[in-house]
């Protein structure tokens, strides 16, 4: 039999072996949620001319000083548009936001400040503006030749855009990781059909394939594997070749029909643990060659929907993150307030609770037990939105301080 190791332990051995990916490079936009693998540096400027930030008149500040004025309108200008007019002193430009601001401007008054006479073809400024008012200058937001973000920056959505503004296309990032999720067991169905007796409903792929995707990686749906090992050898084998990880969930007990610890045993260089922790104590993880020599990182997870949750968040979640590259991989981990006691028996374990967590008037996060901490309870957890780290001992008694890993906050 295994034996018992402690949850840092197996983390540290899981991280240990799963690498960052290699770079590939990606347009912007399908880059988003990446990571970059190689500094940016702007190749233009932005904004690329100095243009106006209002709706209004293009002036020489000193020709409104004594506003009220009444000023010539010259010319127009709109967003996209161009005047080669170089404005002069005693003469308005009707412009718009975003237009380029005409030579020998060095301000705008905006629309807001002034009176349209005669149709437009003059206008009164009621208030005057300092020099450079209004007027966005050239490589006001980025200049041309910064360093803009270093590797390592995660790809978010206002990064993307910026990436767009200064036209680096192409970037090299570290890809999504692709993560193959199959289920064993002969006990599972998912056709949706009555149940023959000693089935049961398939539920943990759903499971795994969302958390996966929320982890920032790519499913694989590899479906439901039986109990058979030359199925599971061909499945995992394919996974290996097609994949850069594998999550597995069911078959890694001590059971007499746990096929994916038979199997893996025999194709990979597998760890077999004994967690001390629960729920989620059996845990397998381990690298699968995928026949050209690359070790594909391999999760066995327990069958028990709750164990299998709390086993991605605790061991496979932060690794498939660290082989995305992501700056932060791990779960957020604060000091919360229990609202009332959290109870357990010392067993030698930790056992992680599902807990809901929302933010107190005091500012601290609170959190209160989801009820049933089955390890078969999926329904209870499944309200949970983060977990309670009980250390070995009789619990957190109310008001207590407890760590918590916040999976998301309402
Ligand atoms: P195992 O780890 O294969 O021994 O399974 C442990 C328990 O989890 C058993 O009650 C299984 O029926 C259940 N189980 C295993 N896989 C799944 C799954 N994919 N969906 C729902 N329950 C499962
Ligand atoms: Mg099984």
């Amino acid at each position: 039999m295994a034996p018992v190791i402690d949850i840092a332990d197996a983390r540290a051995l899981v991280l240990q072996h799963c690498g960052v990916l290699p770079p590939v490079s990606m347009p912007f936009r399908a880059a988003i949620g990446t990571v970059l693998a190689a500094e940016v540096v702007a190749g233009e400027d932005v904004p690329p001319f100095a243009n106006s930030a209002v709706d209004g008149y293009a002036v020489r500040a000193e020709s409104v000083q004594a506003a009220p004025v009444e000023l010539p309108v010259v010319a127009e200008v709109a967003a996209g548009a161009f005047t080669d007019h170089v404005l002069q002193p005693g003469e308005a430009i009707r412009i718009m936001t975003g237009a380029p601001v005409p030579d020998g401007t060095d301000a705008v008054v905006m629309v807001e400040d002034t009176e349209r006479l005669d149709g437009g073809t003059r206008v009164r400024v009621l208030k005057p503006v300092d020099a450079g008012s209004a007027v966005r200058a050239a490589g006001d937001d980025v200049r041309t030749g910064t360093a803009l973000y270093p590797a390592g920056t995660l790809i978010t959505p206002a990064v993307a855009a910026v990436l767009a503004s200064v036209n680096a296309a192409v970037v090299s990032v570290v890809p999504r990781v692709r993560v193959a999720v199959l289920s064993t067991g002969d006990e599972l169905v998912d056709d949706g059909g009555p149940l023959a007796p000693g089935q049961i409903r398939e539920s943990n792929r759903t499971m795994l394939h969302g958390l996966v995707h929320d982890a920032g990686c790519e499913a694989v749906d590899l479906g439901i594997v039986r109990d058979d090992e030359a199925v599971l050898e061909t499945v995992l084998r394919e996974a290996a070749r097609t994949c850069d990880a594998i999550v597995t969930s069911g078959g890694v007990s001590m059971g007499d029909y746990d096929v994916v610890k038979a199997v893996l045993s025999r194709i990979a260089e597998m760890h077999w643990m004994q967690i001390a922790i629960k729920p989620a104590k059996p845990f397998a993880f381990g690298l699968l060659d995928d026949g050209a020599g690359r070790r594909v990182p391999v999760f066995g997870l327990p069958g028990n929907p709750v164990s299998s949750l709390v086993s991605f968040e605790l061991l496979a979640r932060p690794a498939l993150r660290q082989m995305a590259g992501m700056p932060q991989p791990a779960r957020p981990w604060v000091s919360a307030v229990a609202d009332h006691g959290l109870g357990r028996r010392p067993d030698g374990k930790v056992h992680y609770q599902r807990v809901v967590a929302a933010f107190g008037d005091d500012g601290r996060v609170h959190v209160q037990s989801v009820g049933a901490q089955g390890s078969h309870q999926l329904a209870a957890t499944s309200m949970a939105n983060a977990i309670a780290e009980l250390p070995d001992g009789d619990g957190v008694a109310a008001g207590g301080t407890v760590r918590t890993m916040l999976l998301w906050v309402v």
